[in-house]
């Protein structure tokens, strides 16, 4: 049997109740008080590792290596919003992939963590042991150690999002700044397409944000929120069907993926913004 949780685990409100039912045999819950939406069942990290092995983590977002200079559209861009903050110092990526992110960073001093894969290893390979092959809670930072830390579509992985919160203030200087992004589940696309929102993938995401929850998130960690953004992004035409096709790899959307990725047009460049994708900065002011 499953343990559920009873209370927000953002707001530890008691008014909470149910708004999608078996989402890949997942309830997705919502709380009344501050609208924090989340997966009520409660998973170990490592019934989450389980998971992960069994359905092969593997992302064609990250493992093409065409589709690199899409992730770094984003990149760059976030790069540009920190160093207008801070021109350069200590920066840290939680789940940082092979390293891409770091790898526009030129100016840095450069770390990652990264859960034990072939991304981890493309990383060590570029970083060294600035990459820790292991997660946040078993990395061993001393205080207030970084400038920036960066959690990239990484916080709605995370099974305890104010515990890490608060080990990330920890190794945190003082004035340092956080950055969180994640879907955003108040979106105009996320409301009109309900359960099907592409990013409902339980129990691989287990909370979905908006600007809000995010906000309460970093205060109730000791961050001040600074400002969120909308940060676009480039993408294949391949991608949408893909992401629509969420973990169902036998339907429409999947073949329509398969049919685009071995045509010429399946890698036809699309901006889009549509505010599905959120992006917070906290400060840690003491
Ligand atoms: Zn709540």
């Amino acid at each position: 049997m499953p343990i559920f949780h009873t209370n927000c685990p953002l707001c530890d409100h008691k008014h909470i109740s149910d708004l999608y039912l078996n989402v890949n045999g997942f309830t997705i819950t919502r709380c009344h008080a501050c609208g924090l939406v989340f997966v009520k069942e409660r998973l170990t990290t490592n019934e989450l590792i389980e998971y992960y092995n069994r359905t092969d983590g593997a992302d064609y977002i990250y493992a093409d290596p065409r589709n690199t200079e899409n992730l770094s559209y984003y990149f760059r861009k976030l790069g540009k919003i920190i160093e207008q903050k801070i021109p350069t110092g200590r920066i840290l990526d939680v789940g940082c992939s092979a390293g891409y992110f770091l790898d526009v960073m030129n100016n840095w001093e450069r770390y990652g963590i990264e859960i034990p894969s072939t991304w981890a290893d493309m990383a060590q390979k570029k970083y060294g042991n600035n990459i820790h092959i292991g997660t946040l809670e078993d990395s061993n930072y001393p205080d207030e150690y970084f400038d920036v830390i960066t959690l990239q579509d990484v916080f709605d992985h995370l099974t305890n999002p104010l515990e890490s919160l608060e080990l990330c203030k920890r190794i945190l200087k003082t004035g340092g700044m956080i950055i969180i992004k994640v879907h955003n589940i108040e979106c105009l696309y996320a409301r009109l397409t309900g359960r099907n929102f592409y990013a409902i993938i339980p129990p691989s995401h287990l909370y979905y944000y908006s600007k809000n929850t995010l906000k309460l998130a970093l205060e109730k960690s000791g961050f001040s929120f600074d400002t969120s953004a909308f940060i676009g992004h480039t993408l294949f035409l391949k991608t949408i069907p893909y992401r629509l096709a969420q973990t169902n790899h036998s339907g429409f959307f999947f073949k329509l993926y398969q049919i685009l990725d071995k045509t010429p047009f399946g890698n036809i460049k699309i901006q889009k913004n549509l505010h599905d994708i959120i992006t917070v900065i906290g400060i840690k002011n003491s």
